[in-house]
């Protein structure tokens, strides 16, 4: 069983694309009952995610908890808080990272809230990972939106650049948060997603690409909250399960 873990609300980014949820932190001791509750449940793969995981300050911690229990660990984070005097010990027990990379213009980059020389830092660290760790995952993930769509023939031809294992595209969900009041704003059209989707599918590259549609949203997905809540969500409606602490 695979679990998302959204470690903590808390973001350093202001993305008007953002769906992230909302709740308080735990501590660490109560976050160390949940992963001993989810261990306990069978769970064997941990998507770490927030607002930016990287934000709590036990997340290392918590990673070589799981890692200890032999739970696969996957972090999604914007790569804010790591430099390269950090990034050894960050990634330690780590087995899949993946980074959030919307676009490769820094003019966009500042207009839609993830900040200006987002793309530079991403870029200097993306080199980085594989000579610390060879065994690492890499993926990039992107939110495709009305934002960034007529963008992205030029922004697969840098990615390819990288020694990246996947390209993971998701296509705007405005279910909650930000993202639900920009809705209007930012969504793309049926048509718009299928043209990119025939265009990009069969890419040959060294990476796998993975397009997500609404279809792939709809699917039920376990996510722990930061506030310790088991929560099914499916569609966009979210229904609590029960607490892990
Ligand atoms: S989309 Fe990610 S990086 Fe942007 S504000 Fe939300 S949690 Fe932060």
């Amino acid at each position: 069983m695979k679990v998302c873990y959204n470690i903590t609300s808390k973001c350093n980014r202001n993305c008007r694309y953002c769906f992230k949820f909302n709740r308080e932190d735990l501590t660490l001791e109560e976050n160390e009952k949940v992963l001993d509750n989810l261990f306990k449940l069978g769970v064997k793969k941990i998507s770490w995610t927030g607002g930016e995981p990287f934000l709590y300050k036990d997340l290392p911690h918590l990673l070589k908890k799981s890692k200890e229990y032999g739970i696969i660990n996957s972090v999604n984070t914007n790569l804010t808080t790591v430099d390269e005097d950090n990034l050894e010990e960050k990634i330690q027990n780590v087995d899949q990272l993946i980074i959030s990379l919307d676009f490769i213009s820094e003019d966009l980059n500042e207009k839609y809230g993830i900040g200006k020389d987002y793309y530079a830092h991403v870029s200097k660290l993306l080199k980085k990972f594989k000579q610390i760790n060879p065994n690492i995952i890499l993926q990039l993930n992107t939110v495709l939106f009305n934002g960034n769509i007529d963008f992205m023939d030029e922004f697969y031809d840098e990615i390819c650049k990288y020694d990246i294992d996947y390209w993971k595209i998701i296509r705007f969900l405005p279910i909650r948060g930000k993202a639900y009041k920009e809705k209007d704003s930012l969504s793309i059209t049926d048509e718009q997603f299928n043209e990119f989707t025939k265009n990009f599918k069969n890419r040959k590259q060294n990476f796998k690409i993975i397009i997500h549609g609404l279809k792939e949203m709809e699917r039920k997905h376990i996510i722990v909250l930061s506030s310790g809540k088991l929560i099914y969500s499916e569609n966009g409606k979210d229904e609590e399960i029960k607490s892990l602490i």
